[in-house]
């Protein structure tokens, strides 16, 4: 295996074949990032619990081995030594180190896994509904007009973010995984359901999926008038743009795309980009010009996320960038509570002011973002400000999106608490209860 490619940029692993690399090239990569024996061993350890998978284009087009171990985009990919409890790293590394026996090690790595909220908002026991004869496989109806669909061929990536708030999906435990594979019956479903209006398609990622497989989910709900959206949720702008330029089936899936529009329903990309970085390649600015030749809209999202994205200019010159290319701001999300939240989280009152210092100085074109906003069990609530009211400072707060849709858009407030990460961490003001309980 070569990692240092000597061929000039632009000849190197743009438009060639798709590659992944996995934890087994940990050790490799590592020390080409300077890493010393101990951490090196510690990452690996990390890597048993949490998934590692990235491929040649994020290796080589992104990462800046000069800065990495501190690189954001390294940081983004490669699982931290000091990510998870110093006692559980300390017990994989020892498991590691004397080579024990692969199930004794997934076992040690299971009981790390199970403490970190692996399904984090109630998904598995409240978002997915009966229909027919039992429980949609792979689908979720949380608010009134949209559902939410895992398809089975779409539960993967082409690499992994180390904050992922989906990363139980990738470890196969089969009880931890959201997954369906039947396209009838979530047309089926949605033609049950009339309060539908958008099919969100999501993982993983659901542009791993090649286009004949996609076809097969989208095609049965374009014969659907109710429909007046289907939403893929991707990555794959910022970790695989060869997707809708060089790969052999770019063309035929661009058809598809084109095809969706001309169904008349708006197709809208979900693209999740966490860096600027993601934004400079060549390749990337031609995927998004074919991919709106095609009609389709790209809509833009990420997490605000500790030592990877925490400053107002990264957030600036994201939103800048991409409206100038043609794509719509839309979230920045609060990073949820699962997986190694500890090391990631940015508290709310810090969210609030990166969104907003970064907010203030974009035009009205990139405004259509909204945030700092937490997926949380009641629905998706919006930080605001914070204010001194009445000789109290309160966080104002709003549901972008509720269970019970009467409370959206309604303001609400909420203690001033310097160190409260997510919406559990907060208490009421001027009132005994939130809104929703
Ligand atoms: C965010 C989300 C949606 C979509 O909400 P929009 O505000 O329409 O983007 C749908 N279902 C679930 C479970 C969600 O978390």
């Amino acid at each position: 295996m070569t990692l240092v490619n000597d061929a000039a940029p632009e000849v190197r692993s743009t438009g060639r074949k798709f590659r992944a690399f996995t934890a087994k090239h940990l050790d490799e990569l590592t020390a080409r990032a300077g890493l010393s024996p101990e951490e090196q061993l510690a990452t690996r350890a990390v890597a048993t619990v949490l998934p590692f998978r990235t491929n040649a284009y994020v290796l080589e087009e992104l990462i800046d081995w000069t800065a990495a171990p501190d690189d954001p985009i390294y940081r983004l990919v490669f699982p931290q030594p000091d990510m998870l409890p110093a006692e559980d790293v300390a017990v994989l590394s020892d498991l590691l180190c004397r080579e024990a026996p692969k199930a004794e090690v997934e076992a040690a790595a299971n009981r790390v896994r199970m403490k970190l909220n692996p399904h984090p908002a109630g998904q598995m026991e409240l978002n997915i509904p009966s229909f027919g004869d039992g429980k949609v496989p792979g689908l979720q109806h949380k608010y009134d007009e949209t559902v939410l669909y895992f398809p089975k061929q779409g539960q993967t990536c082409h690499a992994y973010c180390t904050y992922c708030f989906r990363w139980a999906q990738f470890i196969g435990e089969p009880d931890l995984k959201m997954a369906g594979d039947d396209s009838h019956q979530l047309r089926d479903y949605v033609a049950a359901h009339p309060e539908v209006t958008s099919v969100l398609i999501t993982g993983g990622d659901a542009m791993i999926m090649g286009e004949s497989v996609l076809r097969r989910y989208l095609e049965p709900l374009l014969e659907l008038e109710q429909l007046e959206s289907i939403r893929i949720g991707t990555k794959s702008l910022a970790y695989w743009p060869q997707k809708f330029v060089t790969d052999p089936d770019a063309d035929d899936m661009l058809r598809l795309f084109e095809q969706i529009v001309e169904s008349g329903k708006n197709l809208a990309f979900m693209a999740h980009f966490s860096h600027p970085r993601e934004l400079e390649p060549l390749v990337l600015t031609e995927a998004v010009r074919r991919i709106r030749d095609t009609g389709a809209v790209i809509r833009t999202q990420a997490p605000l996320i500790r030592s990877i994205n925490d400053d107002p200019k990264i957030w600036e010159t994201m939103w800048r960038t991409q409206t100038r290319m043609g794509m719509v701001p839309y979230y920045m999300f609060v990073e949820r509570d699962t997986g190694p939240q500890d090391y990631f989280a940015v508290p709310l009152a810090e969210a609030y002011e990166i969104f907003r210092n970064a907010y203030k100085n974009v035009s009205g074109l990139s405004r259509t973002v909204r945030g700092p906003s937490m997926s949380a069990t009641p629905g998706k609530v919006c930080v605001d400000g914070v204010l001194d009211l009445f000789g109290e400072r309160v966080f104002q707060l709003h549901f972008i999106q509720c269970r019970d849709a009467e409370l959206v858009n309604k303001p609400f407030f909420a203690k001033y608490d310097p160190a409260a990460i997510w919406l559990d961490d907060l208490k009421p003001a001027f009132a005994d209860r939130f809104p929703w309980q």
